[in-house]
């Protein structure tokens, strides 16, 4: 028995921060785990800018609730959880997910929470667990589930490297240049063909 667990932007969804950059113009807020590694110092430095700019919680939701899941994405999913159990695992939030959950039909995600204040703005974030997507996997391990996981930047190689197949999707060069053991994908077809590669039943 198999679980996929899957990055959700960049693989399903495009990266929220960089549409709120393009929408709002700061050009700064851009920055992502594929520029910067340590998520801490990434997640400061965004809520600094946030807050710079005196923007809340309302302004991004406005930008994440046009924002849709990449193309392609919907059927993917549909395909996948058809044929495997499926998790997400995500370094976003649950507040800004939730519009794009919606759109992909409420697939089970586990990521973080952010702290709102009375004023509407973004005041704090909370991880629920440090490097969760990894200890997810372990875990779905222990109940003999054979993972097999994707993802397509730095905060997913912990993950790809505990699962029993990891495989980078869309990834940019650096990633692909660093972590050569994964199998490289660039559409839902070839990530589709290699995970069932993966899977002793296909
Ligand atoms: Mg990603």
């Amino acid at each position: 028995m198999e679980v996929v667990c899957l990055d959700l932007e960049g693989v399903l969804v495009p990266e929220i921060w960089i549409n709120f950059a393009e929408r709002t113009g700061i050009e700064e807020l851009k920055a992502t785990t594929r520029d910067i590694p340590d998520y801490d110092v990434l997640m400061k430095q965004r809520l600094s800018i946030l807050d710079e700019h005196n923007l809340g919680m309302k302004d991004i939701q406005e930008v994440i609730d046009d924002m849709g899941p990449m193309e392609g994405a919907r059927d993917f999913l549909g395909w996948l959880q058809a044929n495997f159990q499926v998790v997400i695992l995500s370094d976003t939030f649950y507040e800004f997910a939730e519009p794009l959950m919606r759109q992909l039909d409420w697939p089970t995600l586990f990521c973080h929470r952010l702290e709102v204040n009375e004023q509407g703005k973004v005041a704090n974030y909370h991880l629920r667990m440090k490097n969760h997507k990894r200890e997810a996997v372990v875990r779905f391990q222990e109940l003999n589930f054979h993972t097999i996981a994707a993802g397509d930047s730095y905060n997913d190689t912990h993950m790809l490297n505990q699962a029993n197949q990891g495989i980078l999707f869309k990834a940019p060069d650096n990633v692909i240049n660093e972590f050569p053991q994964f199998p490289v994908t660039n559409s839902y077809e070839e990530l589709k063909a290699e995970i069932c590669k993966s899977s002793p039943r296909f």
